[in-house]
């Protein structure tokens, strides 16, 4: 596969040299794979990529999960240029917009009393934590090892890969995740534990979890997970907040909490709520907790200050309630949903055709294929963790790559979303090249 990128892909490496000089590493995109070099995509229609050397691929990154209704879907461009020529990008000032995506997601998600705005995942995580430990009067956050929620300074901790603690946190000072904690997955007994002995030492502020498992369900949970952290949140009264960054519309209209009936107390979103439009992000939930951020102006007691100059910005509050109805007219969901199970059904197969080590599974539109155990295992041992993680980095380059030589895209090899534009003839088309790759 490499002859592919030397003889098909010179437009990209010619500008990724260029880029190398200006920008750090040349990429500011982590979420595909930049092995042996990043591709520099021109088009995007619906299911379909194409790179700047005119080569055509089938999208299984979906920007990494947003872009549930099929990247660059056209209703909502229309939506977006309209605005464009009405309003412009931003104003600084109220919008209309901006009340109608809050009710529509209020009514996607009615533990949702009130919601604001931001510009990121990341930015959503923060808030949720300020606006927790606003409420509580209390420091302490409980994540799920390995979960990723963003990359601020406090969720640096314990990320990727359970048990590792502050192991990614360079240039962060210890006492930013001086109050993170983890456990590992599924471990409610460890998270009992903590939450007792929190409670000892000035209580726990809340729990955070990505509902369907941390990386979003690489590490999948028990059905009743997350009812038991629910129930384990009150008896020790923390606030629970979901992540929904990836789940919240792509696991349907009412996210993962509908999904499981949890209610949490927050609720974080991110790149979905505007079906992959910039500065998507925010948090919320119950009102007495979400008033925090507004209580300098009109609510009662202490401000928890949050900004975001470019946040609920008209672009984005239009690409979001337009994306969320087009998501509720369409079922893309359930559509995408079927695409992905039928991806899943046909990489089992030629699994176990070939008979390969790899494991494949799915939620919905998540496809999981993992080509090594290392997300599978129990990881305390660190020389066993050191050696693990560098095969399946190798693995998921090398994967990745052939793919990619093969017309397809993935999230770093080993992640697939589909999108409501995966037709049969795409999924077969797909399916038909992985087995390519696969069998050689
Ligand atoms: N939480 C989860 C579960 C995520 O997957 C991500 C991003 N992939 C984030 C938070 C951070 O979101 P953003 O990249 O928009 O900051």
């Amino acid at each position: 596969y490499l002859q592919y990128f030397d003889t098909r892909c010179a437009r990209s490496k010619a500008l990724i040299d260029e880029a190398k000089k200006v920008i750090p590493g040349g990429v500011q995109h982590n979420l595909a794979f930049n092995y042996p070099f990043p591709i520099a995509i021109e088009r995007a229609d619906e299911a379909h990529l194409w790179d700047v050397d005119g080569n055509r691929y089938i999208d299984f990154l979906q920007a990494g999960g947003p872009t549930i209704l099929g990247s660059n879907y056209l209703p909502v461009r229309e939506k977006v240029i309209e605005m464009l020529q009405s309003c412009g990008p931003v104003t600084g000032l109220f919008h209309e917009y901006e009340l109608k995506l809050a009710q529509l997601i209020q009514k996607f998600m009615p533990s949702i009393e009130m919601f604001r705005m931001l510009g990121s995942g990341t930015e959503g995580v923060m808030a949720a934590i300020r606006a927790a430990r606003a409420f509580t009067g209390r420091r302490k956050v409980i994540k799920v090892g390995g979960a990723y929620h963003g990359w601020s300074d406090s969720m640096v901790y314990g990320l990727h890969i359970p048990g590792t603690g502050r192991l990614e946190a360079k240039g962060i000072p210890a006492g930013a995740s001086a109050n993170t904690q983890e456990f590992f997955p599924n471990a409610l007994g460890a998270l009992r534990r903590r939450l007792f002995l929190n409670q000892l030492t000035g209580g726990t502020a809340a729990v955070i979890v990505e509902p369907l498992g941390p990386e979003s369900g690489t590490r999948p949970v028990p059905f009743d997970f997350n009812q038991k952290v629910r129930e384990l949140c009150d008896e020790f009264g923390a606030l629970l907040i979901f992540d929904e960054v990836v789940t919240g519309f792509r696991v349907g209209l009412g996210g993962a909490q509908g999904y499981f009936g949890v209610k949490p107390d927050l609720t974080v979103f991110g790149k979905c709520l505007t079906g992959g439009y910039p500065m998507a992000g925010g948090v919320g939930g119950r009102a007495e907790v979400i008033q925090r951020f507004a209580a300098g102006i009109g609510g009662t007691g202490e401000r928890a200050y949050i900004g975001g100059t470019l946040s609920a910005n008209p672009i984005s509050c239009v690409a979001g309630y337009h994306a969320l109805l087009e998501m509720e007219r369409t079922n893309a969901a359930v559509i995408a949903g079927r695409a992905g199970d039928r991806l899943t059904k046909g990489l089992q197969a030629i699994i176990d055709k070939y008979n390969l080590p790899f494991v494949v599974f799915n939620q919905g539109s998540i496809v999981h294929l993992e080509t090594s155990g290392v997300m599978l295992l129990d990881l305390r041992n660190p020389v066993r963790l050191a050696r693990e993680l560098k095969t399946r980095k190798h693995m998921m380059e090398e994967m990745g790559a052939a793919y990619m030589a093969n017309g397809l895209i993935t999230l770093a090899g080993s992640r697939m979303y589909t999108s409501m534009a995966d037709t049969d003839e795409v999924i077969d088309d797909a399916l038909a090249r992985f087995e390519q790759v696969l069998s050689s």
